[in-house]
């Protein structure tokens, strides 16, 4: 009989949390999750599935308007109820905590309720009571940033966008990155009048610097006041609502200001500095390759290692981790390859290198690259009357033709991108792109058809 209660407890119920123990237990591991709010973590509860859900809502708006173009006329002007949406959306929540649940204990896993912090390198305190565990899995994801402004407590982040119960008529959303552009995107098409303030020069900058300036164009055209190079000095009471003070002098008055200013680890309670456990600067647990930390018994995954925080990529950690410790080692996950979507109205993704990246890559070994990109109206556009333009671009090396990025902003650019995704991790080449027939009329298409290549004006 083992010494210990069981072969894994994984700290955190989440996307990676529950992938890990599950295929855990799959191998015949005998697995505890300790979870203390509801199953699924951030991407089920307050990230990727309501955001998703709020931004298909939010979308309607322009489908309806659009459908005047194509004949159809609705007697009554659309009227959209927040109340509803919400409720539904916490309904399909629900329905999915108990699924992440069922998941759990149909593969034997013993789910344990309540906080958890280490104790010593093989045992977890779960509420007073404590478990021995041979390994242990860290899985705590992250949580969002609040910036050190004042009157910051008057506002809310996405955790408390979520379950927000009336819809405000104005809001103010604080950021350039995925949270920002969703969020701002969400409350515009719901027809609350949206304001965007970010301190640098381009949204979404970790992307190629088109995807940015273009997709601030496009959610200006839809009605987002985006102000760039802007910060907030101090956010304070209103008669109704609240009065936000801007760098540029300007004084914004709004029902609602969202801090979408970046999320941390999740690391307070757990224990980790009394065990040693090496830590960044912002609370990351420091991994090896086979995503163990400083203390051999304990791994970590997902936002809370801080390398890419996005579902897919936590729970193919998840899988790695427990194949390596159960089943057969040398499964791992790749981190150049990993496409990303942005659910903005419209849509951004990209897998592979940004233009700036692939020419800073070529010019450290004496190359160059290929840029292919096109602008153009969507069909459905041309009846629709919408002034909204799709962007797709191609990155390629000139040298062995691999195409080495793949970028678009447009109607389902996650959807797109996914399929492209996996040429690109097949190493295809750009001949290869222009030797595929394309599904006419498509979007996606564009991306096998572009030939000309594009030099940027002087
Ligand atoms: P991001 O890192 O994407 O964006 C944070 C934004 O806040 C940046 O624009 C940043 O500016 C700005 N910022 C940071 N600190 C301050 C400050 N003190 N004052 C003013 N502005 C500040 O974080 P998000 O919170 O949007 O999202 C966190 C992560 O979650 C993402 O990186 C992504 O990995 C994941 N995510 C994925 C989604 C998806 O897959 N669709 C959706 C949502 C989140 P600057 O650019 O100047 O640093």
């Amino acid at each position: 009989m083992s010494q210990y209660d069981f072969d894994l407890i994984t700290i955190g119920g989440g996307s990676g949390g529950v992938r890990a123990s599950r295929f855990a237990a799959n191998l015949g591991a005998k697995v505890a999750v300790v979870e203390g709010a509801h199953m699924g973590g951030t991407c089920v509860n307050v990230g990727c599935i309501p955001k998703k859900l709020m931004s298909v809502a939010a979308h309607y708006h322009e489908d309806f308007e659009d459908a005047a173009g194509f004949g159809w006329h609705l007697k009554d002007k659309p009227t959209f109820d927040w109340p509803t949406l919400i409720a539904r959306k916490d309904a399909e929540i629900a329905r999915l905590n108990r699924i992440y649940e069922n998941v759990l204990t149909t593969a034997g896993v013993t789910i344990l309720r309540g906080w958890a912090r280490l104790v010593d390198a093989h045992t977890v305190e779960v509420d007073g009571k404590h478990y021995s565990s041979r390994t242990i899995l860290l899985a705590t994801g992250g949580q969002p940033v609040r910036p050190d402004l004042p009157g910051a407590e008057l506002a809310i982040t996405s955790d408390e966008f979520f379950p927000l119960g009336a819809q405000p008529a104005r809001a103010l959303v604080y950021g350039g990155g995925y949270i920002a552009v969703e969020m701002a995107s969400i409350f515009n098409g719901l027809g609350t009048a949206t304001s965007l303030v970010y301190r640098g020069e381009r949204l979404v900058k970790d992307f190629d610097a088109d995807l940015g300036l273009h997709l601030a164009q496009e959610m200006a055209k839809k009605g987002v006041q985006i102000a760039l190079h802007t910060v907030i000095e101090k956010i304070e009471k209103a008669a109704t609502g609240l009065r936000v003070h801007l760098s540029d002098g300007r004084v914004e008055e709004t029902d609602c200001v969202l801090l979408a200013t970046g999320r941390k680890p999740r690391v307070d309670g757990l224990g980790l500095e009394a065990l040693g456990i090496t830590q960044k600067a912002n609370g990351a647990v420091v991994v090896n390759e086979a995503l163990c930390s400083s203390l051999p018994s304990v791994y970590a995954i997902g936002d809370l290692i801080d390398r890419m925080a996005l579902t897919p990529v936590a729970t193919s950690e998840g899988m790695v981790v427990a194949e390596a410790l159960f089943g057969k080692p040398g499964r791992s996950t790749r981190y150049d390859l990993v496409p990303t979507a942005v659910f903005s109205h419209p849509n951004v993704a990209s897998v592979g290198l940004s233009e700036a990246r692939a020419r800073a890559q070529a010019r450290s070994q004496g190359g160059a690259v290929r840029i292919f990109r096109s602008t153009f109206t969507p069909l459905r556009h041309t009846l629709s009357g919408r002034a909204e333009k799709t962007l797709m671009k191609l990155v390629v090396d000139p040298t062995t033709d691999r195409v080495l990025g793949v970028h678009m902003v447009g109607p389902d650019a996650g959807e797109i991108v996914q399929g492209f995704a996996v040429a690109l991790v097949c190493g295809a080449t750009k001949a290869q792109f222009d030797a595929t027939i394309g599904i006419h009329p498509t979007l996606a298409e564009e991306f096998v058809t572009l030939r000309t290549e594009y030099v940027a004006p002087a």
